[in-house]
Parts: structure tokens; sequence; C-alpha cells
């Protein structure tokens, strides 16, 4: 048999088992989770420019849930002494967001928002005796959430008022 024959006929027998072997292949990686964790891992030590190529490519691949993560991941630091938020919980508001508005926006003033702008807010602050329940939380810009500070929402829209009237 040349080469070119047994290469054919390698991917005739590739394909036929294929789906045997996928399957083969998820049953002996659910089996071997800590093992081919520490495989991925001292390759990564041994391997580090292929390593760091691969994740340059993952993250130009998947660059929006690079953003709404490191974005959440913040979020979740911060807000992490003030309660116990979720990730899960805070991707939920930053997506019921996004589904309402179509994309991000601050719930205040209606600017839309980059991901990097994009901070969550509590309506009712939590010294005010606000929780961290899914109806008090919200996105807010960093000026809207900068000029809210710790006031409730009626007295921020007050003092808005005023400082309008002030101005004439
Ligand atoms: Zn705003």
């Amino acid at each position: 048999m040349g080469g070119k024959m047994s290469n054919e006929y390698y991917r005739e027998y590739y394909l036929k088992n294929r789906e045997k072997k996928l399957i083969y292949a998820k049953k002996y990686a659910e089996e071997n989770v800590e093992r081919l964790r520490l495989y991925r891992k001292n390759y990564a030590t041994a391997n580090p420019e292929k390593e760091s190529l691969w994740k340059y490519k993952w993250r130009k691949k998947n660059h929006i849930k690079c953003l709404l993560n490191s974005r959440i991941q913040s979020q979740y630091n911060r807000n992490r002494t003030m309660g116990k938020l979720s990730m899960d919980f805070v991707l939920k508001i930053y997506q019921s967001n996004i589904d309402y508005f179509g994309s991000l926006t601050c719930d205040y003033c209606k600017t839309i928002l980059s991901f990097e702008n994009a901070t969550l807010d509590h309506i009712n602050p939590i010294n005010k005796h606000g929780g961290n329940a899914e109806h008090n939380l919200c996105v807010a810009c960093k000026k809207c959430n900068f000029s809210k500070q710790d006031k409730t929402l009626i007295k921020w829209l007050f003092f808005q008022a005023s400082r309008e009237a002030k101005r004439g």
C-alpha cells in the first residue's frame, strides 16, 4: 500500500469511528478531570510561549466574553464586601439590562455604555437598608453612579432638580 492509499484508509477508518472516539474522549475527560488539569498545567509551564499564544487567540475570539468577565470580576470584587453577590447573579443583571435596552445602557440617563464604563448600582444604597436583591440593583454609568453616591433615588432626583433650578 502506498502512502496515499493508507492515508485514505485511515481517513475512512477515522470518519467511521469518529463518533465512537468522541464519546470515548468525553467519557475519558469526565473520568480524569484531575489528571487532565494537571497535564494541562504541566504543559503550560513547559511551553509558556504556546500557552500565551493560545490564550491570546482565545481572548481575541471571545473578546466580548472577556470584557464582560473582567467587568463582572471587578464588580464582584467591589461588591463582595457589601454582601455576597455571585458571579452568575451579577451576570444576570448585566444580561437583563442588555435584553431590555438592546445594548448595555445606563438605567438612569439611558446612555449606551461600553463594558469599561458600566458600574453596578444599588438603587437604594446598602447603608440606607437597600439590599443585594435583584430589584435593588441596576446598571449605571460612572457619571450617574458618582453623582448619586449613597443618596436614595428620591433624594438624588430632588438633588438634581434643585441643581437644575439653581442653574436657571
Ligand atoms: Zn447615567
